[in-house]
């Protein structure tokens, strides 16, 4: 009881009252917790600043008998400012928050997964717009892994046979990852289509830091293979459809529909230094994509 100082990222910020906000926060060394932040709408509140979705702060909080409050609210990092400017942006790290936000236990802290959504939220503020979709499934991946259902990739998990990196696979959430072509006609024939370059991707992702995340780029239609395939695996464990996901995709299907030249050939990997030595090699299948 009493007071106590967290370093947290905001996942959620809902409006309470007049004038004050609840926050969900994802707190380093308390994990995931609530708490009112009172008087934080108003125009000159102390609390406005680090009080808002998709911030990275300090925050010295009262612990009460229902709600823990806000006593004190200041920035650690402002260099995510493009998360709550650039729409884009903003959708893709509103995923990632509602993810937190609705899969891990309160009060559970993970440092290995505050860095991750630390180092995602960096990423999101900073990397090439035609990235902000891998470093969101590089995210997926990690914390999926962490919170002990990480997808299948290598072989099928049905029959566990070593999977050729050119197969096609089904993604399926119910048998746990990617399933044979013989597996999936008899287990989940309709579970998502996951191709090489997708495939590729997802290994390349998850034996990687953020900072390959940052680099990759894939072909439209890779992306949304992987993007429907990540999904319907998460949606497995979501006890509602992810808002935050269906408005981020929705916003990726219409600017695609806008912009047709932007769905050109494909560049996947635009590392300045040169490609990443991945046994997945993204960057061939990446190529024979862009070719087809
Ligand atoms: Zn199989």
């Amino acid at each position: 009881m009493g007071l106590y100082r967290v370093e947290a990222l905001v996942l959620r910020a809902r409006p309470m009252g007049e004038a004050d906000r609840v926050l969900t926060l994802f707190a380093r060394g308390e994990g995931k917790l609530q708490a009112v932040a009172r008087g934080s709408r108003r125009p000159r509140s102390r609390l406005m600043g680090a009080t808002q979705p998709l911030c990275h702060g300090r925050y010295l909080l009262m612990s009460g008998r229902e709600l823990d409050s806000v006593q004190q609210a200041e920035l650690v990092d402002h260099g995510l400012r493009p998360l709550r400017e650039d729409l884009r942006r903003m959708a893709a790290a509103s995923v990632t928050a509602e993810l937190v936000d609705a899969l891990v236990e309160a009060r559970e802290p993970s440092e290995a997964l505050f860095r991750a959504l630390e180092q995602t939220w960096t990423a999101l503020a900073e990397a090439p717009p035609a990235s902000l979709g891998p470093v969101v499934f590089w995210f997926c991946i990690h914390l999926m892994d962490r919170l002990g259902y990480a997808p299948v990739l290598d072989r099928c998990a049905a029959c566990g046979r070593e999977l050729g990196a050119a197969e096609a696979v089904r993604f399926s959430a119910r048998e746990g990852g990617s399933l044979c072509a013989s597996c999936a006609a008899e287990r989940d024939a309709g579970a998502p289509l996951l191709k090489a370059e997708g495939r590729a991707a997802l290994r390349h992702l998850r034996q990687h830091d953020v900072d390959a995340a940052r680099r990759l780029i894939l072909s439209p239609e890779g992306e949304r293979q992987v993007r429907r395939a990540l999904y319907h695996f998460i949606e497995y464990r979501l006890s509602a459809p992810s808002r935050a996901w269906q408005f981020w995709e929705s916003l990726d299907e219409l600017e695609r529909a806008e912009m047709p030249a932007a769905a050109g050939p494909t560049v996947v990997s635009g590392a300045p230094s040169g490609p990443p030595a991945a046994e997945g090699s993204v960057e061939g299948h990446g190529g024979r994509a862009a070719q087809g």
